[in-house]
């Protein structure tokens, strides 16, 4: 037997696909011992309530798999919550679905939906998850382009962009870099543009409960036409401070729903049960919670603003999302990569640059702050950044 003397290196897949932005930024923050406002997590821990009752549910046992869809208490609260929240009132067995994370739906509805050759739209900065799985399953992105400072939707390029081919269209509100949010109106543009297309909706809801908007954040499952072809996803990681639990979940139409679990049930099969019947607890037991969570964000996100307005960043509107975008063209002429890792390494705050979530040229000079932070570390971040 002749063995080949180098292990066999597969033709890549993703050929063009490196670390993630959020990782190597983390990374260097580590290593320059910067302030992290780059990956978006919080510095701060999570509902104690939440922590116990999980401990609880591992104590009294709950630890072998889970139904596949989910614990059925989990699905029901998430039923409830739409309901109250949204005006629709989704199958708790069959339109529900819990999952490892919100970035597993979007994965599994990309791969039920998208078959090669399928066009999905996206707009641009576009989270950073969506393009590989598009790749993966044979699909081909068509990316618009949104421009700052209010990254709107031009509903007649939108239009422009529509073929037969066109299967999917992916939005994301509140928006994950920009911190915009979409308001009723653009679903009601989104539903005329598509309503005599056989096309789906994705929408990226993670962010559901970080809205500042005075009217509140407009979900697609709000929209009676939009939601019987969406499907909306959010995560647990956001609203209770616990980005490392992973749990997520989709609401979609039992036909769409079916299509979903067929990939999860391969994908992860289910999601940790202890975990999931703690959320079940938090969300029946402490709504206030997530009702009180755009307040809780909205004081840091100004305390930041305010300790920013000495500094010589333009500090754009934030809608939503704990993120903040800064325009740094009165500090310096780098490109963002370029000045994101200067200021990792030499001013010691870590933040994101905007042009990685873009496939078009982005020649704006902004970077995105976390503001998950607490006070402490807001201050200090500021401290450096005014100094500049
Ligand atoms: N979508 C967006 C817009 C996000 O910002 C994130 C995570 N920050 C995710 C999806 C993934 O969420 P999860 O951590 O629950 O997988
Ligand atoms: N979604 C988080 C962010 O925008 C990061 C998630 C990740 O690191 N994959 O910063």
């Amino acid at each position: 037997i002749i063995m080949s003397a180098n292990p066999l290196i597969p033709e890549s897949k993703l050929p063009a696909l490196g670390t993630t932005i959020f990782t190597q930024m983390s990374a260097l923050a580590q290593a320059h011992q910067a302030i992290n406002l780059s990956q978006g997590f919080p510095d701060f821990d999570g509902p104690r309530y939440l922590q116990t009752r999980l401990a609880h549910h591992v104590a009294e046992g709950a630890n072998q798999y889970a139904p596949m869809t989910g614990v059925a208490p989990l699905r029901e609260a998430i039923a409830d919550k739409t309901a109250a929240l949204y005006g629709y009132r989704p199958d708790a067995t069959r339109d529900v679905t819990v999952t490892a994370g919100a970035t597993e739906a979007l994965y599994a509805a990309i791969t039920a939906l998208v078959r090669p050759g399928d066009e999905v739209i996206c707009f641009d900065p576009s989270y950073d998850s969506y393009a590989p799985a598009i790749q993966l399953a044979g699909g081909v992105l068509k990316r618009q382009a949104l421009q700052p400072p209010h990254f709107r939707v031009d509903w007649a390029h939108f239009a422009t962009l529509l073929s037969e081919k066109t299967r999917l269209v992916i939005l994301n509100t509140p928006h994950n870099p920009s911190a915009t949010v979409w308001q009723k109106a653009d679903f009601a543009a989104l539903w005329q543009a598509i309503a005599a297309h056989d096309i789906f909706v994705l929408s990226d809801e993670v962010y559901e409960h970080i809205c500042f908007a005075p009217q509140g954040h407009a979900s697609v499952l709000s929209h009676p036409q939009l939601r019987e072809r969406a499907i909306a996803v959010s995560s647990f990681g956001k609203t209770y401070h616990m980005t490392g639990w992973k749990v997520g979940y989709c609401v979609a139409p039992a036909a769409l729903s079916a299509e979903v679990r067929k990939v999860h049930q391969y994908l992860t099969f289910s999601v940790n049960t202890p975990a999931q019947l703690a959320l079940a607890d938090m969300l029946r037991e402490q709504p206030e919670h997530y009702r009180e969570l755009p307040d809780f964000y909205r004081a840091r996100r100004d305390r930041f603003v305010q300790a920013l307005a000495a500094s010589r960043f333009e500090i754009l509107p934030c809608e939503g999302t704990y993120f903040l975008l800064a325009d740094y063209s009165a500090i310096s002429d780098l490109d963002d990569v370029s000045f994101c890792t200067w200021l990792t390494t030499e001013v010691g705050v870590a933040a994101i640059p905007l042009s990685v979530f873009c496939a078009d040229p982005f020649p704006h000079k902004l970077i995105r702050l976390c503001f998950a932070k607490q006070e402490a570390t807001l201050d200090a971040a500021a401290a450096r950044l005014v100094a500049l």
